[in-house]
């Protein structure tokens, strides 16, 4: 009898397995795939970052490393290595975790996981056969997600793909349109751009990131993103794609108009869904609500007494570190220790070129919501690290309330952006202050500074501006 039957190894799954062991708790982390790590480690975040910083690291060499006085002569690159070498570092992330199962003596079980009943979870192979049979007093679904297409746009692995498939491209395409101004897109579209595909980005809305970034970083964004050569086609209908001859047509509204664009790939990157595909969720009468996430209560416990559920698969923003921190205190108040997760304090970072990174509310949500807010702001290129390093695009901006000075949201679009961030998530969770961050030392020449600048600015005292 196990204390914890765990279905689902990504983020939320296996960090929440190795958080319940250390409380004491035999736990069993079932898997569907031959590795563990879910979507991130797999198929996600691990493998676009390592592709992104392959590509970056090209387009240094060839644009930038002459600013420096170094020549390298010609530079090529060899797509096959790239992603043999992707590859390597998603083994040694998957390994790790059987590792760290082993250490925390975590039963690992690869098969599918379903509930038969709150106490039972049956493991089967891809055929349907039964393997194993899982005694168990508490079950946590830690399912995530998966992508979507829209409405006559079938995947076919091979022109039409989700982004599991535009990480394993073998060879540059010629012309690569992406549906959805969202964070695949634009971090997938930077990869193949820079590789030298054309990139062209339909999307359904006027801003990027479907609106939901502050304003300001979204124009920057887009500004720096053109410059590099993706296009886009903004507030564009998509109505279908047909795959002819190895190539894509893709059909869409535009200003009152059908058009249609040609590409050899297309990829769909318009988010993705819960994934609960035969999870048993009716044989306990759990339901999903109507966009077919798990609901749960403040301790992640489902509408099912013994049953939580963390991760992709619950409401709230897709991301792998929310998703460990919901497992970690999932499991922490299964055993009463007090576990919390302040979404208000969860950054959110794109991986582009520079990184675009955040933490708590926009301008236009403190507007809509009623509160007094002041704004500090303070661009790269005044900061002389930045200069130093040839990054002086972007900003970091603050958001403050204007009585009593907590800082209420944090937007950074520049060079290490997703690691700037960190100091505003601490501080937002320690419920700090704009004069907190002012007046703590930043090490001399950082990108930190931008930050404390930026807080400087919130009470009008920038000293390098
Ligand atoms: P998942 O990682 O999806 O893991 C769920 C696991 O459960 C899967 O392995 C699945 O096979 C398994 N499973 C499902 N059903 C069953 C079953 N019945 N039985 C057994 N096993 C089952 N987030 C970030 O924070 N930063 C990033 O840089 C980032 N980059 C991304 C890039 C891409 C291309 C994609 C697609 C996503 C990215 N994300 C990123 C999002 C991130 O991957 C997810 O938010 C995160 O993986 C969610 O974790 P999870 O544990 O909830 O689910
Ligand atoms: P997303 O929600 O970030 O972006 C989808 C985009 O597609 C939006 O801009 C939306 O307006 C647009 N769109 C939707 N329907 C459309 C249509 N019919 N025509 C044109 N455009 C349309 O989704 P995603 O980029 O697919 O990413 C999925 C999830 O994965 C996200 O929730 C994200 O949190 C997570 N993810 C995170 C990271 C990261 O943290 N760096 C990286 C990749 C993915």
């Amino acid at each position: 009898m196990y204390d914890l039957v765990v279905i689902g190894s990504g983020p939320g799954g296996y960090i929440a397995s190795i958080r319940a062991a250390q409380l004491g708790m035999k736990v069993a982390c079932v898997e569907r795939y031959p590795t563990f790590g879910g979507t991130c480690l797999n198929v996600g975040c691990i493998p676009s970052k390592a592709l992104l910083d392959s590509s970056e690291r090209y387009v240094e060499a060839r644009d930038h490393l002459g600013d420096h006085g170094i020549s390298v002569g010609d530079v090529t690159f060899d797509v096959e290595k790239m992603q043999a070498r992707k590859r390597q570092v998603v083994k040694s992330g998957t390994q790790g975790i059987e590792y760290l199962f082993k250490k925390n003596d975590i039963d690992g079980i690869q098969g599918w996981g379903t509930i038969v009943d709150t106490e039972t979870v049956r493991v089967s192979d891809d055929d349907g056969e039964e393997t194993q049979v899982l005694k168990t007093k508490k079950i946590l679904i830690a399912t995530g997600s998966k992508p979507i297409s829209l409405p006559g746009i079938e995947l076919d692995k091979e022109n039409i793909v989700d982004s599991t498939w535009a990480l394993e491209f073998e060879e540059v395409p010629e012309h690569l349109v992406v549906i959805g101004a969202g964070v695949i897109g634009l971090e997938l579209g930077s990869v193949w751009n820079r590789l030298g595909a054309k990139v062209t980005v339909l999307e359904y809305l006027p801003e990027i990131f479907g609106g939901r970034m502050d304003s300001q970083v979204a124009k920057l964004a887009t500004r720096i993103l053109k410059k590099q050569g993706l296009d886009f086609v903004m507030e564009a209908q998509v109505t279908g794609a047909a795959v002819s001859d190895g190539k894509v047509t893709t059909t869409y509204k535009h200003d009152g108009e059908e058009k249609s664009i040609e590409s050899d790939k297309l990829l769909v990157g318009v988010g993705r869904r819960p994934f609960t595909d035969n999870l048993g969720l009716e044989n306990i009468g759990l339901e999903t609500n109507d966009r077919g996430f798990i609901e749960v209560d403040e301790h992640y416990k489902t509408s099912i007494d013994g049953v939580y559920a963390i991760g992709d698969v619950i409401p709230g923003p897709m991301l792998a570190h929310l998703a460990e921190h919901e497992g970690v205190v999932c499991v922490e108040r299964m055993n009463g220790v007090a576990g919390h997760v302040n979404y208000d304090a969860v950054p959110d970072v794109v991986y582009t070129h520079p990184e675009i990174a955040s933490v708590g509310k926009t301008e236009a949500e403190l507007k809509e919501a009623g509160i007094d807010y002041k704004v500090g702001k303070f661009p790269y290129k005044a900061n002389g690290r930045a200069r130093a390093i040839g990054e002086t695009e972007g900003f970091a901006k603050i958001l403050a309330d204007a009585k009593t000075d907590r800082i209420l949201g944090a937007h950074i679009i520049g060079a290490q952006a997703g690691d700037l961030i960190a100091e505003l998530g601490v501080a937002t969770e320690f419920h700090g202050s704009a004069e907190d961050i002012a007046r703590s030392s930043h090490a001399h020449p950082t990108l930190a500074e931008i930050v404390k600048e930026a807080a400087l600015d919130v009470d009008d005292r920038m000293l390098n501006l």
